[in-house]
């Protein structure tokens, strides 16, 4: 496109050419168009008339006037910055260096993973992850946004259903483990069973089950005793 080995002072004058007085365009010389100088003319190329122009970041570059102001602003070197800069806000930094990649991690791995640890008490228990952030860690990061502070972790708002947009927060500790405590497991007649999984199966709202537990009520009397104490929205 151009020619960068013209570079040798020594030549300088040499390399220009006086405009013909017979020519239509105008003397750029010593005009600038964007980071390009422009030092002279040099002859017609392609009868375009031609301009050696030294870009601010040192090179010099032949440059025909009609494409200097317009697509030419540069050497190459303005083009070749935005690129990199395009590249960067594309890719991002690496995924792994953000601190919710390790929670979707693990996210993944307790609910999807039999092998996990945690395992028992998410997938095991028929928490899922849904379609999208089970598949992508940019979905999760996109729906969840960053975590606003370090001390927040991933909770679900109601801890029986996914994790899924809609049933999740970041959260502090504490509002995590009191969330975690509603989950307690409930012995009645036999049969163990969280609290949601005996609210559907006597009527009473899941809050109202945990709140007569939380209150030192029996849970048979939790379960057995209709509700109609206190209006419940449920
Ligand atoms: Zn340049």
């Amino acid at each position: 496109m151009s020619d960068q080995s013209t570079t040798d002072n020594a030549h300088v004058q040499d390399r220009f050419v006086p405009i013909p007085a017979s020519t239509s365009f105008k003397n750029l010389s010593g005009l600038r168009f964007g980071r390009l100088l422009v030092l002279g003319y040099v002859g017609l190329t392609n009868k375009r008339s031609t301009w050696l122009c030294l870009c601010d970041c040192g090179t010099e570059r032949k440059v025909a006037g009609s494409s200097l102001g317009n697509n030419t602003k540069s050497c190459g070197c303005l083009a070749r910055e935005e690129l990199a800069e395009r590249n960067r806000r594309k890719n991002g930094p690496p995924l792994k260096s953000h601190p919710e990649y390790w929670i979707w991690d693990s996210m993944r791995r307790r609910c999807l993973n039999p092998q996990d640890a945690s395992y028992p008490g998410y997938g095991g228990r028929g928490i899922g992850v849904c379609p999208s952030w089970a598949k992508s860690f940019e979905a999760f990061l996109a729906d969840m946004g960053k975590r606003p502070s370090s001390s927040l972790t991933l909770e679900r708002i109601d801890n029986d259903g996914n994790y899924e947009p809609g049933n999740c927060r970041w959260a502090t500790r504490a509002e995590q483990s009191r969330n975690r405590r509603n989950n307690v497991f409930l012995e009645h007649n036999g049969r163990r069973m969280i609290a949601a999984d005996w609210a559907k199966e006597t009527g009473l709202s899941k809050s109202c089950i945990e709140r007569r537990v939380r209150r030192g009520m029996s849970v048979a009397e939790a379960l057995t005793r209709p509700s109609g104490f206190k209006k419940r929205k449920s």
